[in-house]
Protein backbone atom coordinates (compact mmCIF):
# COMPACT_ATOMS: atom_id res chain seq x y z
CA UNK A 1 0.00 0.00 0.00
CA UNK A 2 1.46 3.54 -0.90
CA UNK A 3 1.52 6.29 1.18
CA UNK A 4 0.51 8.32 -1.40
CA UNK A 5 4.06 10.80 -0.92
CA UNK A 6 5.89 12.32 -3.12
CA UNK A 7 9.51 10.15 -2.92
CA UNK A 8 12.11 12.61 -3.48
CA UNK A 9 14.83 11.20 -4.33
CA UNK A 10 17.54 12.49 -6.74
CA UNK A 11 18.51 9.97 -9.88
CA UNK A 12 22.15 10.37 -8.34
CA UNK A 13 21.52 8.96 -5.08
CA UNK A 14 19.20 6.59 -6.62
CA UNK A 15 22.69 5.66 -8.23
CA UNK A 16 24.69 6.00 -5.46
CA UNK A 17 22.43 3.84 -3.81
CA UNK A 18 22.11 1.33 -5.86
CA UNK A 19 25.57 0.97 -6.54
CA UNK A 20 26.84 0.70 -2.91
CA UNK A 21 24.44 -2.04 -2.58
CA UNK A 22 26.00 -4.05 -5.64
CA UNK A 23 28.57 -6.62 -5.28
CA UNK A 24 31.83 -6.26 -6.76
CA UNK A 25 34.00 -9.37 -6.46
CA UNK A 26 31.66 -11.78 -9.23
CA UNK A 27 33.34 -12.17 -12.55
CA UNK A 28 31.77 -10.01 -15.02
CA UNK A 29 29.99 -11.37 -17.24
CA UNK A 30 29.05 -9.38 -20.48
CA UNK A 31 26.06 -11.05 -21.99
CA UNK A 32 23.76 -13.91 -20.96
CA UNK A 33 20.68 -15.34 -22.29
CA UNK A 34 18.50 -17.30 -20.00
CA UNK A 35 16.46 -19.72 -22.23
CA UNK A 36 12.70 -21.18 -22.72
CA UNK A 37 12.06 -20.63 -18.39
CA UNK A 38 8.53 -19.40 -17.57
CA UNK A 39 8.95 -15.43 -17.16
CA UNK A 40 7.42 -14.35 -14.01
CA UNK A 41 7.56 -10.81 -13.48
CA UNK A 42 4.28 -10.08 -10.63
CA UNK A 43 5.05 -6.33 -10.81
CA UNK A 44 3.91 -6.27 -14.36
CA UNK A 45 1.24 -8.77 -14.56
CA UNK A 46 3.94 -10.74 -16.80
CA UNK A 47 3.68 -14.93 -17.06
CA UNK A 48 4.93 -16.46 -20.48
CA UNK A 49 7.10 -18.93 -21.10
CA UNK A 50 10.53 -16.89 -23.26
CA UNK A 51 14.06 -15.91 -23.40
CA UNK A 52 15.23 -13.14 -21.19
CA UNK A 53 18.57 -11.37 -22.55
CA UNK A 54 20.93 -9.76 -20.07
CA UNK A 55 23.81 -7.27 -21.18
CA UNK A 56 25.94 -5.40 -19.09
CA UNK A 57 23.94 -6.34 -16.15
CA UNK A 58 20.76 -5.04 -17.19
CA UNK A 59 17.88 -6.93 -18.93
CA UNK A 60 17.85 -5.88 -22.49
CA UNK A 61 15.17 -8.27 -24.04
CA UNK A 62 12.19 -10.65 -23.19
CA UNK A 63 10.90 -12.34 -25.85
CA UNK A 64 8.39 -15.30 -26.56
CA UNK A 65 9.99 -16.61 -29.44
CA UNK A 66 13.80 -17.72 -29.06
CA UNK A 67 16.52 -15.12 -29.05
CA UNK A 68 19.94 -15.77 -30.66
CA UNK A 69 22.58 -17.80 -28.88
CA UNK A 70 24.68 -15.59 -26.64
CA UNK A 71 28.35 -14.97 -24.75
CA UNK A 72 26.72 -17.14 -22.60
CA UNK A 73 23.47 -19.66 -22.74
CA UNK A 74 21.45 -21.07 -19.31
CA UNK A 75 19.07 -23.45 -20.16
CA UNK A 76 15.77 -22.18 -18.14
CA UNK A 77 13.46 -24.78 -19.46
CA UNK A 78 10.70 -26.11 -16.67
CA UNK A 79 12.09 -23.36 -14.43
CA UNK A 80 10.78 -20.08 -13.49
CA UNK A 81 12.72 -17.20 -14.23
CA UNK A 82 11.46 -14.76 -11.45
CA UNK A 83 12.73 -11.10 -10.38
CA UNK A 84 15.82 -11.79 -7.86
CA UNK A 85 13.99 -12.54 -4.56
CA UNK A 86 14.00 -10.05 -1.56
CA UNK A 87 13.97 -10.96 2.27
CA UNK A 88 13.19 -7.27 3.78
CA UNK A 89 14.08 -9.53 7.37
CA UNK A 90 16.90 -10.96 8.64
CA UNK A 91 19.79 -10.82 10.97
CA UNK A 92 23.17 -10.89 10.02
CA UNK A 93 24.95 -10.00 13.42
CA UNK A 94 27.53 -7.79 11.82
CA UNK A 95 29.26 -6.06 13.55
CA UNK A 96 29.43 -8.07 16.67
CA UNK A 97 31.84 -7.28 19.44
CA UNK A 98 29.63 -9.71 21.54
CA UNK A 99 31.52 -12.65 20.44
CA UNK A 100 28.43 -14.38 20.80
CA UNK A 101 27.36 -15.03 17.27
CA UNK A 102 29.27 -16.55 14.05
CA UNK A 103 27.05 -15.23 11.47
CA UNK A 104 28.89 -12.62 9.14
CA UNK A 105 27.20 -10.23 6.38
CA UNK A 106 29.50 -12.69 4.08
CA UNK A 107 28.00 -15.91 5.74
CA UNK A 108 24.58 -15.07 5.59
CA UNK A 109 25.05 -13.00 2.08
CA UNK A 110 26.68 -16.51 0.94
CA UNK A 111 23.17 -18.10 2.57
CA UNK A 112 20.89 -15.60 0.78
CA UNK A 113 22.23 -16.61 -2.58
CA UNK A 114 21.86 -20.25 -2.15
CA UNK A 115 18.37 -19.68 -1.05
CA UNK A 116 17.82 -17.77 -4.23
CA UNK A 117 17.96 -14.38 -2.70
CA UNK A 118 19.55 -10.96 -4.02
CA UNK A 119 18.44 -8.54 -1.61
CA UNK A 120 17.98 -8.12 1.99
CA UNK A 121 17.04 -6.25 4.73
CA UNK A 122 19.77 -6.99 7.89
CA UNK A 123 17.82 -6.18 11.42
CA UNK A 124 19.64 -3.51 13.25
CA UNK A 125 20.50 -5.72 16.60
CA UNK A 126 23.94 -5.74 16.18
CA UNK A 127 26.35 -5.38 18.87
CA UNK A 128 26.97 -1.96 18.51
CA UNK A 129 23.47 -1.41 17.14
CA UNK A 130 23.04 0.17 14.02
CA UNK A 131 22.18 3.56 15.64
CA UNK A 132 24.86 5.30 13.97
CA UNK A 133 26.18 6.24 10.56
CA UNK A 134 29.97 4.62 11.28
CA UNK A 135 27.80 1.43 11.60
CA UNK A 136 25.50 1.92 8.79
CA UNK A 137 28.29 2.48 6.83
CA UNK A 138 30.25 -0.57 8.36
CA UNK A 139 27.86 -2.46 7.10
CA UNK A 140 26.92 -1.65 3.71
CA UNK A 141 31.18 -1.90 2.79
CA UNK A 142 31.34 -5.09 4.19
CA UNK A 143 28.03 -6.21 2.29
CA UNK A 144 30.16 -4.70 -0.91
CA UNK A 145 33.32 -6.51 -0.10
CA UNK A 146 31.38 -9.70 0.55
CA UNK A 147 30.02 -9.57 -2.85
CA UNK A 148 26.68 -11.76 -3.06
CA UNK A 149 23.84 -10.36 -2.35
CA UNK A 150 22.64 -6.42 -2.02
CA UNK A 151 22.26 -5.73 1.85
CA UNK A 152 20.24 -2.91 2.61
CA UNK A 153 20.52 -1.68 6.84
CA UNK A 154 17.52 -1.48 8.62
CA UNK A 155 18.86 1.02 11.68
CA UNK A 156 17.54 1.58 15.43
CA UNK A 157 14.13 3.48 15.99
CA UNK A 158 15.98 4.09 19.61
CA UNK A 159 19.54 4.40 20.94
CA UNK A 160 20.86 0.99 21.18
CA UNK A 161 17.75 -0.58 21.11
CA UNK A 162 17.21 0.86 24.43
CA UNK A 163 13.50 1.87 23.91
CA UNK A 164 15.08 5.75 26.11
CA UNK A 165 15.86 8.02 23.51
CA UNK A 166 15.41 8.33 20.14
CA UNK A 167 17.86 7.52 17.31
CA UNK A 168 18.78 10.20 15.20
CA UNK A 169 16.31 8.74 12.39
CA UNK A 170 16.92 11.83 9.71
CA UNK A 171 20.72 11.34 9.94
CA UNK A 172 20.59 7.13 9.69
CA UNK A 173 17.82 7.41 6.59
CA UNK A 174 20.38 9.65 4.80
CA UNK A 175 23.35 7.52 5.58
CA UNK A 176 21.69 4.59 3.55
CA UNK A 177 19.49 2.64 6.32
CA UNK A 178 16.16 2.23 4.31
CA UNK A 179 13.52 1.54 7.25
CA UNK A 180 14.20 2.21 10.70
CA UNK A 181 13.48 -0.99 13.78
CA UNK A 182 14.13 -2.01 16.99
CA UNK A 183 13.56 -5.49 16.24
CA UNK A 184 14.03 -8.16 19.06
CA UNK A 185 12.12 -5.59 20.86
CA UNK A 186 8.89 -3.13 20.43
CA UNK A 187 8.73 0.71 20.92
CA UNK A 188 6.76 0.06 24.34
CA UNK A 189 6.88 3.88 25.68
CA UNK A 190 3.74 5.31 23.09
CA UNK A 191 5.27 8.89 23.15
CA UNK A 192 8.36 7.67 21.70
CA UNK A 193 6.44 6.01 19.25
CA UNK A 194 4.59 9.00 18.25
CA UNK A 195 8.01 10.88 17.75
CA UNK A 196 9.64 7.66 15.95
CA UNK A 197 6.56 7.47 13.20
CA UNK A 198 6.62 11.53 12.87
CA UNK A 199 10.25 11.42 11.80
CA UNK A 200 9.87 8.46 9.67
CA UNK A 201 7.11 9.69 8.34
CA UNK A 202 9.35 13.03 7.69
CA UNK A 203 12.09 10.55 6.32
CA UNK A 204 10.17 9.14 3.72
CA UNK A 205 11.37 5.72 5.20
CA UNK A 206 9.02 3.09 6.73
CA UNK A 207 8.95 1.81 10.40
CA UNK A 208 9.08 -1.99 10.73
CA UNK A 209 7.79 -2.97 14.76
CA UNK A 210 8.45 -5.88 16.12
CA UNK A 211 4.75 -5.85 18.08
CA UNK A 212 5.28 -7.75 21.68
CA UNK A 213 4.12 -5.82 25.02
CA UNK A 214 7.00 -6.26 26.78
CA UNK A 215 5.17 -6.40 30.04
CA UNK A 216 3.51 -9.21 29.16
CA UNK A 217 6.11 -11.09 28.43
CA UNK A 218 8.09 -11.26 31.17
CA UNK A 219 9.87 -14.63 31.48
CA UNK A 220 7.78 -16.02 28.33
CA UNK A 221 8.78 -18.79 26.16
CA UNK A 222 6.42 -20.02 24.33
CA UNK A 223 2.67 -19.68 23.30
CA UNK A 224 0.80 -19.30 26.39
CA UNK A 225 -2.10 -22.06 26.68
CA UNK A 226 -2.39 -25.32 28.33
CA UNK A 227 0.38 -27.13 26.53
CA UNK A 228 3.20 -24.25 28.16
CA UNK A 229 1.23 -24.73 31.43
CA UNK A 230 1.85 -28.63 30.90
CA UNK A 231 5.63 -28.08 30.18
CA UNK A 232 5.90 -25.67 33.07
CA UNK A 233 7.40 -22.91 30.87
CA UNK A 234 6.12 -18.96 30.85
CA UNK A 235 3.56 -18.11 28.63
CA UNK A 236 3.37 -15.86 26.02
CA UNK A 237 0.06 -14.51 25.68
CA UNK A 238 -1.40 -13.14 22.40
CA UNK A 239 -1.95 -10.03 23.58
CA UNK A 240 1.55 -8.90 23.47
CA UNK A 241 1.02 -8.68 19.89
CA UNK A 242 -1.77 -7.27 19.55
CA UNK A 243 -2.09 -4.47 21.93
CA UNK A 244 1.14 -3.10 20.94
CA UNK A 245 -0.15 -3.41 16.77
CA UNK A 246 -3.50 -1.69 17.76
CA UNK A 247 -1.98 0.95 19.56
CA UNK A 248 0.55 2.00 16.93
CA UNK A 249 -2.06 2.07 14.32
CA UNK A 250 -3.98 4.31 16.39
CA UNK A 251 -1.01 6.57 16.68
CA UNK A 252 -0.12 6.60 13.29
CA UNK A 253 -3.86 7.18 12.37
CA UNK A 254 -3.10 11.41 11.99
CA UNK A 255 0.34 10.63 10.96
CA UNK A 256 0.27 8.10 8.01
CA UNK A 257 4.16 7.21 8.27
CA UNK A 258 4.67 4.25 6.20
CA UNK A 259 4.04 1.34 8.74
CA UNK A 260 4.91 -2.73 8.46
CA UNK A 261 4.18 -4.66 11.28
CA UNK A 262 7.06 -8.09 11.06
CA UNK A 263 6.19 -11.81 11.36
CA UNK A 264 2.41 -11.87 12.26
CA UNK A 265 1.24 -14.90 14.70
CA UNK A 266 -1.79 -14.47 15.57
CA UNK A 267 -5.67 -14.08 14.47
CA UNK A 268 -6.21 -10.46 15.65
CA UNK A 269 -3.03 -9.01 14.75
CA UNK A 270 -4.28 -10.03 11.27
CA UNK A 271 -7.86 -8.63 12.09
CA UNK A 272 -6.27 -5.08 13.16
CA UNK A 273 -3.71 -4.94 9.85
CA UNK A 274 -6.63 -5.81 7.63
CA UNK A 275 -8.92 -2.97 9.34
CA UNK A 276 -6.61 -0.59 9.03
CA UNK A 277 -5.84 -1.22 5.68
CA UNK A 278 -8.90 -0.78 5.00
CA UNK A 279 -9.46 2.52 6.16
CA UNK A 280 -6.46 3.75 4.14
CA UNK A 281 -3.51 3.21 6.74
CA UNK A 282 -0.03 2.87 4.58
CA UNK A 283 0.29 -0.19 6.96
CA UNK A 284 1.94 -3.17 5.88
CA UNK A 285 2.35 -6.71 7.15
CA UNK A 286 4.93 -10.12 7.32
CA UNK A 287 4.10 -13.78 7.22
CA UNK A 288 7.16 -15.84 8.35
CA UNK A 289 7.79 -19.78 7.41
CA UNK A 290 7.50 -21.12 10.56
CA UNK A 291 3.99 -19.21 11.42
CA UNK A 292 2.37 -21.14 7.97
CA UNK A 293 3.56 -24.46 8.98
CA UNK A 294 4.28 -24.98 12.07
CA UNK A 295 2.11 -24.35 15.65
CA UNK A 296 2.90 -24.56 19.36
CA UNK A 297 3.18 -28.71 19.26
CA UNK A 298 6.54 -28.41 17.71
CA UNK A 299 7.99 -26.91 20.87
CA UNK A 300 5.81 -30.25 23.07
CA UNK A 301 8.97 -32.19 23.68
CA UNK A 302 11.00 -29.37 24.99
CA UNK A 303 12.27 -28.82 21.31
CA UNK A 304 14.42 -25.59 21.52
CA UNK A 305 14.99 -25.30 17.72
CA UNK A 306 10.98 -24.51 17.40
CA UNK A 307 11.56 -21.53 20.25
CA UNK A 308 10.61 -18.55 18.13
CA UNK A 309 9.88 -14.54 18.76
CA UNK A 310 6.90 -13.83 18.24
CA UNK A 311 6.33 -17.94 19.27
CA UNK A 312 4.64 -20.01 17.08
CA UNK A 313 0.70 -20.47 18.15
CA UNK A 314 -2.08 -22.73 17.18
CA UNK A 315 -3.64 -23.94 14.32
CA UNK A 316 -6.28 -21.77 14.03
CA UNK A 317 -3.51 -18.62 13.95
CA UNK A 318 -1.66 -20.53 10.74
CA UNK A 319 -5.47 -20.41 9.59
CA UNK A 320 -5.82 -17.11 9.88
CA UNK A 321 -2.38 -16.17 8.82
CA UNK A 322 -3.24 -17.62 5.16
CA UNK A 323 -6.71 -15.84 4.92
CA UNK A 324 -4.73 -12.20 5.60
CA UNK A 325 -2.28 -13.75 2.82
CA UNK A 326 -5.39 -14.84 0.41
CA UNK A 327 -7.09 -12.08 0.58
CA UNK A 328 -4.19 -9.27 0.46
CA UNK A 329 -3.70 -8.08 4.43
CA UNK A 330 -0.47 -9.65 4.25
CA UNK A 331 1.67 -8.86 1.51
CA UNK A 332 5.10 -9.87 2.11
CA UNK A 333 6.83 -13.24 3.34
CA UNK A 334 10.15 -12.74 5.24
CA UNK A 335 12.01 -15.14 6.79
CA UNK A 336 13.11 -13.61 9.84
CA UNK A 337 16.61 -15.63 9.38
CA UNK A 338 17.98 -15.78 13.01
CA UNK A 339 21.58 -17.80 13.15
CA UNK A 340 22.53 -18.95 16.67
CA UNK A 341 25.46 -20.89 17.75
CA UNK A 342 24.53 -24.49 18.27
CA UNK A 343 25.41 -23.89 22.78
CA UNK A 344 22.87 -21.35 22.13
CA UNK A 345 19.92 -24.26 21.39
CA UNK A 346 21.26 -26.82 23.01
CA UNK A 347 19.87 -26.06 26.74
CA UNK A 348 16.85 -25.93 28.68
CA UNK A 349 13.80 -24.05 26.69
CA UNK A 350 13.79 -21.72 29.54
CA UNK A 351 17.06 -20.47 28.73
CA UNK A 352 17.24 -21.44 24.92
CA UNK A 353 17.78 -18.61 22.73
CA UNK A 354 15.02 -17.30 20.27
CA UNK A 355 15.10 -17.81 16.50
CA UNK A 356 15.65 -20.06 13.79
CA UNK A 357 17.56 -19.61 10.61
CA UNK A 358 15.50 -19.47 6.77
CA UNK A 359 17.18 -17.80 3.75
CA UNK A 360 18.29 -21.49 2.03
CA UNK A 361 15.02 -23.25 2.70
CA UNK A 362 12.35 -20.66 3.10
CA UNK A 363 10.93 -20.88 -0.87
CA UNK A 364 9.92 -24.78 -0.35
CA UNK A 365 8.13 -24.01 2.81
CA UNK A 366 6.52 -21.09 1.41
CA UNK A 367 5.64 -23.51 -1.17
CA UNK A 368 4.02 -26.37 0.51
CA UNK A 369 2.08 -23.81 2.77
CA UNK A 370 0.85 -22.02 0.62
CA UNK A 371 0.78 -23.28 -2.69
CA UNK A 372 0.49 -26.95 -2.16
CA UNK A 373 -1.81 -25.41 -0.01
CA UNK A 374 -4.09 -23.84 -2.67
CA UNK A 375 -3.74 -20.43 -0.51
CA UNK A 376 -2.41 -19.02 -3.76
CA UNK A 377 -0.35 -19.08 -6.96
CA UNK A 378 3.17 -18.49 -8.15
CA UNK A 379 2.81 -15.72 -9.52
CA UNK A 380 0.84 -13.74 -6.15
CA UNK A 381 3.94 -15.81 -3.98
CA UNK A 382 6.40 -14.61 -6.04
CA UNK A 383 5.03 -11.05 -5.29
CA UNK A 384 5.27 -11.22 -1.89
CA UNK A 385 9.21 -12.22 -2.51
CA UNK A 386 9.35 -9.55 -4.90
CA UNK A 387 7.80 -6.60 -5.94
CA UNK A 388 5.90 -6.22 -2.49
CA UNK A 389 8.89 -6.22 -0.01
CA UNK A 390 10.80 -4.24 -2.25
CA UNK A 391 7.82 -1.39 -2.42
CA UNK A 392 7.67 -1.88 1.71
CA UNK A 393 11.49 -0.63 1.81
CA UNK A 394 11.59 1.87 -1.14
CA UNK A 395 13.73 -0.59 -3.11
CA UNK A 396 11.58 -0.03 -6.10
CA UNK A 397 13.15 3.35 -6.36
CA UNK A 398 16.24 1.58 -7.39
CA UNK A 399 14.70 -1.05 -10.19
CA UNK A 400 14.60 -4.02 -7.68
CA UNK A 401 11.84 -6.60 -7.01
CA UNK A 402 10.78 -6.61 -11.01
CA UNK A 403 11.90 -7.87 -14.27
CA UNK A 404 11.51 -5.51 -16.74
CA UNK A 405 13.97 -3.92 -19.75
CA UNK A 406 16.02 -1.48 -18.70
CA UNK A 407 16.02 -2.75 -15.05
CA UNK A 408 19.27 -4.41 -12.85
CA UNK A 409 19.76 -7.82 -14.13
CA UNK A 410 18.61 -9.54 -10.29
CA UNK A 411 17.05 -12.73 -10.93
CA UNK A 412 16.54 -16.22 -9.65
CA UNK A 413 15.69 -18.95 -11.32
CA UNK A 414 13.48 -21.64 -9.62
CA UNK A 415 13.06 -25.32 -10.18
CA UNK A 416 9.42 -25.74 -8.89
CA UNK A 417 9.60 -29.26 -8.25
CA UNK A 418 13.05 -30.15 -7.65
CA UNK A 419 12.46 -32.82 -4.83
CA UNK A 420 15.12 -32.42 -1.95
CA UNK A 421 15.35 -32.83 1.72
CA UNK A 422 16.59 -29.57 4.05
CA UNK A 423 19.61 -30.74 5.68
CA UNK A 424 21.12 -27.65 7.84
CA UNK A 425 24.49 -29.07 7.86
CA UNK A 426 25.09 -28.18 4.30
CA UNK A 427 23.61 -24.16 4.90
CA UNK A 428 26.12 -21.88 4.13
CA UNK A 429 24.79 -20.06 6.91
CA UNK A 430 27.03 -19.90 10.26
CA UNK A 431 23.66 -20.63 12.11
CA UNK A 432 22.07 -24.19 11.67
CA UNK A 433 19.14 -23.65 14.03
CA UNK A 434 16.20 -25.13 11.76
CA UNK A 435 13.16 -27.06 12.85
CA UNK A 436 12.81 -28.35 9.21
CA UNK A 437 15.41 -30.22 9.16
CA UNK A 438 14.82 -33.79 7.36
CA UNK A 439 11.80 -32.70 6.00
CA UNK A 440 11.06 -33.52 2.37
CA UNK A 441 10.42 -30.73 0.01
CA UNK A 442 9.76 -29.29 -3.04
CA UNK A 443 11.21 -26.20 -5.34
CA UNK A 444 14.67 -24.40 -5.32
CA UNK A 445 16.42 -21.54 -6.39
CA UNK A 446 18.89 -23.06 -8.97
CA UNK A 447 20.43 -20.60 -9.70
CA UNK A 448 20.70 -16.66 -8.20
CA UNK A 449 21.91 -13.87 -10.58
CA UNK A 450 23.19 -10.04 -9.54
CA UNK A 451 23.67 -7.69 -11.65
CA UNK A 452 23.63 -10.32 -14.42
CA UNK A 453 26.17 -12.08 -12.26
CA UNK A 454 25.81 -15.94 -11.08
CA UNK A 455 25.95 -15.23 -7.30
CA UNK A 456 25.16 -19.16 -6.70
CA UNK A 457 24.17 -21.93 -8.74
CA UNK A 458 23.12 -25.52 -7.59
CA UNK A 459 24.45 -28.25 -8.88
CA UNK A 460 22.10 -31.42 -7.16
CA UNK A 461 20.99 -34.40 -7.77
CA UNK A 462 17.57 -33.29 -9.21
CA UNK A 463 18.92 -30.48 -11.44
CA UNK A 464 22.15 -32.00 -12.16
CA UNK A 465 22.53 -31.27 -16.07
CA UNK A 466 19.36 -29.50 -16.61
CA UNK A 467 20.95 -25.69 -15.95
CA UNK A 468 24.56 -25.48 -17.72
CA UNK A 469 26.29 -22.62 -18.71
CA UNK A 470 27.81 -22.52 -21.90
ZN1 LIG B 1 11.30 -9.56 15.58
Amino acid sequence: MESGKARGISPRALFCALFAASPTTIPHMTELLLKGGRIIDPATDLDRTGDVLVRHGVIVALSDTPLSSAENTFDCEGCIVSPGLIDIHVHFRDPDESGHHQETIASGSAAAAAGGFTTVCCMPNTTPAADSRSVIDAIKHRATAAGLTRVFPVACGTIDRRGEVVAPILELVEAGAVAISDDGDGIADSDLMKRILSLVAASDSVFMQHCQDPTLTRGAAMNAGALATRLGLGGWPREAEELMLRRDLTLNRSIAARYHAQHLSVVESVIALREAREAGQPATGEASPHHLLLTEDACGDWNTLAKVNPPLRTAADVEAIKTGIADGTITVLATDHAPHPAQSKETDFASAAFGIVGLECALPLYREALIDGGVIDWATMLAMMTCEPAAVAGLDRLGLGRLEIGTPADLTIIDPDAEWIIDPATFLSAGSNCPFAGREVRGRAIATIIDGHFTSRQIGPSVEGRAVVR
